[in-house]
């Protein structure tokens, strides 16, 4: 029995959009549901009649929207009857799909790239349970690795060329659509692996009842119920925003090294390719890449001006959608919503790194406490 007022997840919320069936067994967290947060002090700054949101994806029950996502491929895999599921991860893949393959009381494998993972994330995969392997290459490696290991094991890939990765995180545009009663101008998103970019684009055009481009995978001329009446009209122009060094959209080909601070997004070969160039032509957005100096800055200055600590990778749309409004390419007045992906505690490491705020020293007495507060004003 779900009591009537529980939250119990995205599927549940969106049932009726999502491919599960009334016997479906639901494997959720509650993911979901997270703060679409006003950037209300960064809007005064920036001024030009900018109206400035943050969907905050860093709250979700594992800290990233990759749970959105997993809670609709784990609950796939197991109505089929999967024993074990398989990714490659940059930190954030592994570290829900442990999480949702606990749930589920089945096994999760996570490769991940020695060395190039956020600490916080190789700590919750190794906690849920999940077999952990670190493989001597990046994500790109691990990811061709899986494909291969799948095609000949009793696994499943959850990766997001899983299409029921897609489904569940275009959950988030309905969301925002649901707390706006609008479709944004501007929607301000990282791209990695261009999963989520890809996502997004099939929830507003699926509120706007419109079939994209993207609907011409196999998976949803089979199982997608696209409504027939809209539920807003229009859709955003997608913005999708990649480190300097790990550029592939922007270059126009693929990248063979990529490296970047950002490591949730230092993937070369991104899997939704063609999706991701769809998205951004169909609704005349862009890709457009920012420095690691420039996503730091950003990430810095969210944690300063809003209290918000997200991820590096994450901080790259808020500076992003702020550097096209600066040069024009984004007009004056527009409603703009960027997604956070990932919550800040997963690396503190980099935080610590490169935070300036004061850590004193001091003698456990009152004088000298008092004294800091004094010159700390
Ligand atoms: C996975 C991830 C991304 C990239 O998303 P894609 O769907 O791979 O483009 C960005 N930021 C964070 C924090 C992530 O975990």
């Amino acid at each position: 029995m779900i009591r009537p007022n529980y939250y119990n997840g995205i599927i549940e919320r969106y049932r009726d959009r999502l491919p599960v069936d009334e016997e479906t067994r639901v494997i959720t967290l509650c993911e979901g549901d997270t703060a679409l947060i006003r950037l209300e002090n960064i809007e005064k700054e920036i001024g030009l009649g900018i109206e400035l949101y943050a969907k905050f994806e860093g709250l979700n029950p594992t800290g990233s929207f990759k749970d959105r996502g997993m809670t609709m491929a784990v609950t796939q895999a197991v109505s089929e009857g999967a024993q074990a599921i398989i990714c490659a991860s940059t930190g954030n893949t592994s570290a829900s799909a442990a999480a949702y393959a606990a749930r589920a009381g089945i096994r999760a494998f996570v490769l991940i790239p020695q060395g190039k993972i956020a600490l916080g994330k190789l700590a919750q995969a190794m906690i849920e349970g999940a077999c952990v392997i670190q493989i001597k290459g990046n994500f790109d490696d691990g990811m061709r690795i899986v494909k291969e290991v799948a095609a000949a094991a009793p696994v499943t890939i959850v990766n997001s060329i899983n299409p029921y990765r897609l489904q569940g995180q275009k959950t988030a545009a309905f969301e925002i659509i649901d707390a706006l009663g609008r479709a944004p101008d501007i929607h301000g998103i990282p791209v990695g692996n261009a999963g989520n970019i890809s996502a997004y684009w099939v929830g507003y055009s699926e509120y706007a009842a419109v079939l994209p481009a993207t609907a011409s995978c196999s998976f949803c001329e089979e199982r997608c119920r696209y409504p027939s009446a809209a539920v807003v009209q229009g859709r955003p122009r997608m913005f999708g925003y990649q480190a300097a060094g790990a550029a592939p959209f922007i270059r126009g080909e693929m990248v063979d090294d990529p490296e970047t601070v950002a490591t949730a997004i230092r993937i070369g070969r991104p899997q939704s390719w063609d999706l991701a160039w769809a998205a951004v032509n169909e609704s005349g957005g862009a890709f457009a890449s920012l420095s690691d100096e420039e996503i730091l800055k950003t990430q810095r200055m969210l944690a300063e001006k809003e209290g918000i600590f997200c991820e590096p990778a994450s901080a790259i749309s808020v500076g992003g959608v702020l550097r096209d409004v600066k040069n024009g390419t984004i007009a004056p007045g527009s409603l703009i919503t960027c997604t956070l992906t990932g919550h800040g505690l997963k690396d503190p490491d980099t935080a610590i790194k490169q935070s300036e705020g004061p850590v004193i020293e001091i003698p456990a007495e009152l004088d000298a406490v008092k004294r800091a507060i004094l010159e700390n004003l």
